[in-house]
């Protein structure tokens, strides 16, 4: 009896937060016994063949005494770490006989191979089964580490395997398939603080409410100890859930970020991201070697939060202007690129000044005119041109700490409503179409642009904003009031 002894079973990579599917070939020949694996494989490949012999020896199984070729096709796709593991092992032995090689058709197998055999957790799993059902895939093990991520795809089997021979026992149809826990979302706000703990600062409150009515940028200013910092974290905490497809949207940028052997979270909860400000350029937009998702687009659908904005590098400021204006990050890499998905909102603190206290009444500003200055160029700009928003906030008085502030949930509300109300008057959340204003509130704005001069990317920033507060108060026409509250959220920065 001859037997052909090659075998092909489906592996999957991913760029970007996409997954590709990879074919692994195995082809046993006669020869000097020899194990190579071709097809543009990086070092993490190159490392596999070690894992895949010890594992399979470590298993009970015999590592073939012939040349093992594998191939990865297509060649020109790049791939990247460990998840090859478990294909190229069950190739091998699809190819020597020990399963049935027709039993690896329509099969994804994913993992890394410890020595022992064990099989661990990989990035990017929720992406790669995404992949699997549209490139014909009907069946896919997964390691355990991933279960979760893996059972949010439809319309495949999922199998989940802790060891090598569990693998081998699922498609030698000895074993049982272990399906994945059902999926569960987490929809109880965690991390976030509530309006509850804000004392005063009305002004600062309602821009926050319209920031998240309108999805709008926002800056807030003012000395230290006033609250800025405490307000932005309440952010989220008005914020509505996620949609499912915007949760799985954002599972899969955490799914390849995260790193693998840690379970995935699946939350409604929308992102809060709170980089330092020594945050780097790749740290911000993302980057590296094998690049992965910066915090601009851990931020997806979420807020991305600059805690003391003015100490950020000029540079990693500058570079958010693309992805904020876009919602996507694209990153060029030696011959290649990947895209990040980048729709978030910005939130910047920062101090009036470097000592913190200009134009305070608790303390004397000690700043040069010269420094006061540079710290604001670096804020200002391009950047500040897309901050809708921006107010300023006051030292706390003493009756300030005396009064309770409204609670999140009663403003989240309010929030929603807004949006449904934008939703049902087709109200775009991000483009820039002339809205529906009122006589008297055209006049008004045409006021305002001869008084404060105002630039027409002003215009249109007030316009916007005037817009989301009709929708909060659930008016279908702008009127004169939402434009006056509207000309108030603008420093002259
Ligand atoms: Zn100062």
């Amino acid at each position: 009896m001859i037997f052909l002894m090659i075998a092909t079973v489906k592996a999957a990579t991913v760029l970007g937060i996409q997954g590709f599917l990879v074919d692994v070939e195995v082809d046993l020949s006669r020869g000097l016994p020899s194990f190579e694996i071709v097809g543009l494989p990086d070092v993490a490949v190159r490392e596999s063949r070690q894992r895949v012999r010890a594992a399979l020896k470590n298993s009970g199984f015999e590592f073939p005494l012939q040349r093992v070729t594998v191939n990865l096709a297509p060649g020109d796709l790049r791939k990247v770490g460990s998840a090859f593991d478990l294909a190229i092992a069950l190739g091998i032995l699809a190819a020597g006989g020990v399963v049935e090689p027709e039993k690896l058709t329509g099969v994804l197998a994913i993992g890394e191979l410890s020595l022992d055999g064990g099989i661990r957790g990989v990035a990017g799993v929720l992406p790669m089964v995404t992949a699997a059902v549209p490139g014909g895939v009907s069946r896919a093990l997964v390691p355990a580490d991933n279960e979760q991520e893996a059972g949010m795809a439809d319309d495949i089997d999922i199998g989940v395997v802790n060891h090598l021979r569990d693998a081998v026992e699922v498609l030698q149809g000895i074993g049982q398939l272990v399906r994945p826990r059902p999926v569960q979302f987490d929809t109880e706000p965690t991390m976030h603080n509530d309006l509850l703990e804000v004392r005063g600062q009305l002004s600062a409150r309602r821009a926050l409410e319209i920031a998240a009515a309108g999805r709008h940028n926002l800056l807030l200013v003012g000395p230290p100890g006033c609250g800025k910092t405490l307000l932005a974290r309440c952010l989220p905490s008005i914020l509505p859930p996620l949609s499912i497809d915007e949760a799985i949207e954002v599972a899969q940028i955490y799914s390849v970020a995260k790193g693998g052997q840690a379970p995935l979270r699946l939350s409604l909860n929308r992102p809060f991201r709170s980089p330092h400000h020594s945050s780097t350029v790749a740290g911000m937009i993302g980057g590296g070697i094998q690049p992965l998702p910066g915090e601009v687009t851990l931020a997806h659908h979420g807020v991305l939060f600059l805690d003391e904005a003015g100490e950020f590098r000029r540079r990693v400021l500058d570079v958010l202007r693309q992805p904020l204006e876009d919602g996507v990050v694209s990153l060029v890499r030696h011959g290649y690129s990947v895209t990040y998905p980048s729709v978030c909102q910005l939130v910047l603190a920062a101090n009036p000044c470097p000592c913190g206290f200009l134009g305070s009444t608790a303390k004397d500003c000690i700043c040069s005119g010269r420094d006061v200055a540079s710290y604001r160029r670096r804020l200002s700009g391009p950047l500040l041109d897309r901050v809708d928003l921006q107010v300023w906030m006051g030292a706390l008085e003493s009756r300030d700490y005396l009064t309770e502030g409204e609670p999140s949930q009663a403003v989240r509300e309010r929030v929603y409503n807004a949006w449904q109300h934008a939703r049902a008057n087709g109200v775009p959340q991000d483009t820039n179409t002339v809205p529906n204003v009122s006589k008297e509130g055209l006049a008004v704005l045409a006021g305002a642009v001869r008084k404060f001069q105002l630039s027409a990317r002003a215009v249109t920033r007030t316009q916007r904003v005037a817009r989301t507060i009709a929708c909060l108060s659930q008016a279908d026409t702008i009127q004169a009031d939402h434009i006056a509250e509207a000309l108030t959220y603008r420093l002259a920065l």
